[in-house]
């Protein structure tokens, strides 16, 4: 069921995707070699509780899943697509690139978002992926528009990356946000000018594009989170949740 946010559920979404921003962009700035990823996670924590919030992601089970979301953050490095669980043992070290993805419940509603940060120097290969992979969410943000589908989104994300080679992680999907952390509709990262739902004002939803170098294949490892690619390539994945209006999108998740 898609659910239509009323206007003071959309304040307060505002208001959450600020927070939710700021705290992201804090811990990208963080990103450095040397620091585990475990860091990260602590750091995230630590800024939502100061701002008096929820991390969505802790303790949260997606359907399918046997054991809890350990952390706030999931970090994913290098090969890791998605869902990567933070760790003291995993270091960054210069040349990784590392997905930051969190979602923030603020009062009773959630935002979305995440970002792939370079860190210290990566080779130009990996800053290409990174910039294609943001610039994919910003073709999908800019077909977001009242009376597109998400068929539509999925196209023009499809349509652009198609020119770059790089491969288009299926398995995995945008999704409606707001009551929960996961709600309709299912957004892919492909698909068919026309299809899919039906977009309308009052729809808040998550568009995150993943792109994997090589293949677009991906495996799931034992702890039944960590998504990798196949090939052992790297992977990239931005995140923004979007409100759709009578006109232009409007990014919740900015500062
Ligand atoms: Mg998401």
């Amino acid at each position: 069921m898609i659910i239509i946010k009323t206007p003071q559920e959309i304040e307060i979404l505002r208001e959450g995707g600020k927070r939710l921003a700021t705290i992201l962009r804090k811990v990208k700035d963080k990103v450095a070699p040397g620091l585990s990823t475990k860091d990260l996670d602590d750091y995230a924590f630590t800024l939502i509780k100061e701002m008096g919030d929820t991390p969505a992601f802790l303790n949260y089970r997606p359907a399918g899943t046997k054991a809890l979301f350990p952390a706030s953050l999931c970090v994913s490095v290098n090969d890791e697509v998605v869902h990567g669980i933070p760790s003291t043992k995993k270091i960054l070290k210069a040349g990784d690139v590392v997905s930051i993805d969190l979602g923030l419940q603020h009062k009773e509603l959630f935002t979305d978002m995440a970002l792939t940060v370079p860190v210290g120097e990566v080779s130009p290969a990996s800053a290409k992926l990174l910039e294609i992979t943001e610039q994919a969410l910003n073709v999908g943000i800019s077909n977001a528009v009242a009376g597109n589908s998400t068929g539509d989104i999925g196209h023009a994300i499809e349509s652009f990356v198609r020119t770059h080679k790089y491969g288009i992680v299926e398995v995995l999907a945008g999704h409606g946000v707001g009551k929960a952390i996961h709600e309709d509709p299912y957004v892919p990262n492909f698909g068919k000018k026309g299809k899919g739902i039906k977009l309308v004002p009052g729809m808040v939803i998550a568009l995150e594009p993943m792109l994997n170098q090589g293949t677009k294949n991906v495996t799931l490892d034992p702890d039944g989170y960590t998504f990798r690619t196949a090939d052992g390539k790297k992977s990239a994945h931005f995140e923004h949740t979007i409100l759709i209006t009578d006109n232009e999108p409007e990014i919740l998740t900015k500062p």
